[in-house]
């Protein structure tokens, strides 16, 4: 960033960080660029490129060494340069979808032999993927409950017989689709205690609170993932996903990434870019909504439980953490219906603005039964223990009036 910029705030820098028009006939907006390959005007100039691309190098120079887009384009370099600027980090990577983003960090992050600590409940297919394909990798994990506190923590892994090898720390939070919460600052106290010999470093999937409502390196976070399909994509329009960290961290994933052959193309790169612009706006509007929707539901007969990170108090599980290091309740909610499935689909057969689908953060509003579509894939057994049941809804509040939105919820109810 140029020093004349340093002093404006990032939520006014989405506009135009990443892109500089003079390299574009002085195009305001980056245009699309579509190709594959970039020419060198000298071989050396090419040698010179590799190097500076394989060994990190800062934004600008990245901007002027394109060599191929499965490496990098500028496209790329703009999302990668407005999100490590929102989530403070040094560096981004974007990849074609948020489970690309998951799974190649932590193929980059586990090896042969290691433990994975990760919270639960996790997103359906992150915990399928930990632990249905990287045992095959002779990776294994271990499971915390948000509600553990850190000796408790400490003790679970000391005892496991990998507890030498614990190479990755693995959380969500708040967590799809419970909204349970894991704090962040004492997960990094417990990285630090099990580094010794061996690096330890802790990822966070910020994906329900996004870089707005949340920033995780600033609790000590290394690695911060989402699913750039939901609010940053914003608009339910696209398939992407993204991780920031170091810049020694992120040439680590860069690397991976390119052979893996997963990062965003152009095409996505450039909406992502575009929806960093109304990333603030969409997620201030989102959450308002969101509060006033959780409101009409808490207290409603047919209503047991509503799980909304803003209708936290003091002495609920959670609050502390949620005061701690999240600047708003976000959009994202779910509520336990009076009854069970038939209850449940009952209300979302009868919504009508109120889309039912899974996905979420985006400007309209979604509803989805966690427990056989999203989470579904989550065994029974640990989808129960953390409370996924056949009665609860998901929803993630878009942009609408609020008072339509409350007005089908009520409808839908009224059904039920
Ligand atoms: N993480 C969370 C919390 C999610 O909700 C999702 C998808 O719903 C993912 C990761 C995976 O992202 P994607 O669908 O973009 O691959």
């Amino acid at each position: 960033m140029s020093k004349s910029m340093d002093e404006f705030s990032p939520e006014s820098l989405m506009m135009s960080l990443g892109h500089d028009p003079s390299l574009v006939q002085n195009s305001i907006k980056n245009p699309i660029f579509q190709t594959s390959t970039f020419e060198f005007s000298t071989a050396e100039e090419g040698k010179a490129f590799f190097e500076k691309v394989y060994g990190g190098g800062n934004i600008k120079e990245k901007n002027q060494s394109l060599i191929y887009t499965r490496l990098n384009h500028p496209n790329l370099i703009t999302a990668e340069s407005r999100l490590a600027l929102l989530d403070g980090t040094e560096d981004a990577a974007f990849f074609e979808s948020g489970m690309a983003a998951i799974t190649t960090t932590l193929l980059e992050f586990a090896h042969v032999g290691d433990l994975i600590l990760m919270s639960s409940p996790l997103y359906g297919g992150t915990d399928s993927f930990i632990k249905n394909i990287l045992p095959r990798y002779g990776v294994e994990h271990l499971i915390f409950s948000p509600k553990m506190g850190k000796q408790e923590i400490i003790n679970l892994v000391s005892s496991h017989p990998r507890k030498e090898n614990l190479s990755l720390i693995y959380c969500e939070t708040p967590a799809n689709p419970t909204n349970s919460m894991v704090d962040i600052e004492m997960m990094a106290e417990i990285r630090d205690y099990f580094t010794k010999d061996k690096d330890v470093y802790l990822a966070v999937d910020n994906t329900y609170m996004g870089p707005i409502f949340q920033q995780p390196k600033k609790h000590g976070a290394d690695l911060i993932l989402y699913s750039a399909t939901k609010y940053i994509g914003g608009h339910s329009d696209l398939i992407a996903g993204a991780c920031s960290g170091s810049n020694s961290l992120m040439l680590r994933l860069k690397s991976l990434r390119s052979k893996l052959g997963c990062m965003a193309s152009p095409w996505t790169s450039w909406l992502i870019s575009r929806s960093f612009e109304t990333l603030y706006m969409r997620m201030e509007k989102q959450a308002s909504n969101a509060l006033a929707v959780a409101r009409f539901l808490d207290g409603h007969p047919k209503v047991k439980k509503v799980h909304y990170a803003g209708l936290l108090t003091e002495g609920d599980d959670y609050f502390e953490t949620y005061q701690k290091q999240c600047t708003s309740g976000g959009a994202m909610l779910a509520f336990d219906i009076v009854g069970a499935e038939k209850e449940a689909f009952t209300f979302l057969n009868h919504l009508n603005l109120i889309k039912l689908a899974v996905s979420l953060g985006s400007t309209e509003t979604l509803a989805s039964h966690p427990e056989t579509m999203s989470s579904s894939n989550i065994p029974k057994e640990d989808r129960l223990t953390v409370g996924i049941t056949p009665a609860m809804i998901r929803m993630s509040v878009g942009i609408e009036n609020p008072n339509d939105l409350i007005k089908d919820i009520g409808n839908a109810l009224d059904q039920s």
